[in-house]
């Protein structure tokens, strides 16, 4: 059967393998669609990672075997299987936070284990690496869930409460995903930063209430929240586009004593200055992941129509086309917003 193998940096190899086996407590799954993720796009340009093994873990598919002694899944069930696979041993693990467990994303498929980017997978603990897809929620919205739960993980650890003025920067998969569940959660206006037309459009129908690019704004866009809110700055700011520059917005569009919630993720360094910090009491905080409770939650919402997957799935390719169209085109085309391959 076949899998993509991400071995080096520019380097994917399709090899030929032999059909996966569930050993005890473990469960194959057969891969539907398998999203790229912007991680993916990072190991395979910058080597991020190791080689040597299949990445995606952003999986649906459907249940092919089930080893011996797994109880509550069956053959033929749709699932869901991406991060965060916690050890459930560590502090963290046994304290509610298995987002951060100390073996960090141990058995995460597509990450430290072999993913979705073949035609099986093998999921080893299905406890902690498996949801149910419910029967009328297609595939093609479910491949969203590791966006919808990041997006979502990272609202509930944040200081949000119904009746908020947000600023969210950066309007992709998880962008987006934030404005619709803050429009759930009840926040009075959304204010959306995004220099793609396209994306900045489907933020306004998906629930912002503006839309601003930037880029474009330079020096006046600080100026032009400000008034939106009440000359102080909106109470919490989401940074979703993973640049020091838009974590640097954020910063400065919060009301003293406000927050930055950081779900972006970049290496390149940012200066922060501390008195700035201090002087107007200003928090910042991160998130990583989720964990299953937050897409059981995420689940339901897909489920009852409350939040709107449609047009979030950009495009879907065939496994053999996971270089070009995938990770280049991903590259360069700033308005595809999730692109998954179907093994
Ligand atoms: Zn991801
Ligand atoms: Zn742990």
């Amino acid at each position: 059967v076949k899998a993509a193998v991400y071995t080096g940096v520019n380097q994917i190899e399709f090899q030929n393998r032999p059909r996966l086996k569930a050993g005890p407590g473990e469960v194959v799954i057969k891969i539907k669609y398998c999203g790229i993720c912007g991680t993916d796009v990072d190991i395979y340009f910058e080597g991020i990672l190791p080689p040597g093994i299949v990445l995606g873990h952003e999986n649906v598919g459907t249940i092919a075997e089930v080893g011996e002694g797994v109880e509550g899944w069956e053959m033929g069930d749709r699932v869901f299987s991406g991060p965060p696979g916690p050890c459930g041993e560590c502090y963290y693990c046994l304290h509610g936070h298995p987002s951060i467990c100390v073996n960090g994303f141990e058995q995460t498929n597509g990450l430290r284990r072999d993913g979705g980017m073949a035609e099986y997978m093998l999921v080893k603990d299905p406890k902690y690496m498996l949801a149910k897809i419910p029967d009328h929620v297609p595939f093609e919205d479910a491949v969203l869930m590791d966006c919808i739960a990041c997006a979502f993980h990272g609202i509930m650890q944040s200081d949000f409460r119904m009746g908020d003025n947000v600023v969210v920067s950066g309007a992709a998969s998880i962008g987006l995903s934030v404005i619709q569940l803050l429009k759930i959660g009840g926040a009075a206006h959304i204010t959306v930063l995004q220099p793609s037309p396209m994306k900045r459009k489907m933020a306004l129908e998906l629930g912002a209430d503006v839309g601003f690019n930037p880029l474009e704004e330079g020096d006046q866009l600080r100026d032009k929240v400000m008034a939106l809110y009440h000359g102080i700055g909106a109470d919490i700011a989401f940074e979703c586009a993973g640049t020091p520059e838009s974590f640097q917005t954020c910063l400065g569009l919060v009301k003293s004593g406000g927050q930055v919630l950081n779900l972006g993720v970049s290496e390149a360094p940012t200066a922060v200055v501390t008195a700035a910090l201090v002087m107007r009491e200003l928090d910042i905080k991160s998130s990583l992941a989720y964990d299953y409770e937050d897409v059981r939650k995420c689940m339901n919402y897909l489920a009852t129509g409350r939040f709107k997957a449609k047009g979030m799935l950009s495009d879907i390719i065939p496994l053999d086309d996971l270089v070009e169209k995938g990770f280049k085109r991903l590259m360069v085309d700033k308005n595809l917003i999730k692109v998954a391959v179907a093994p």
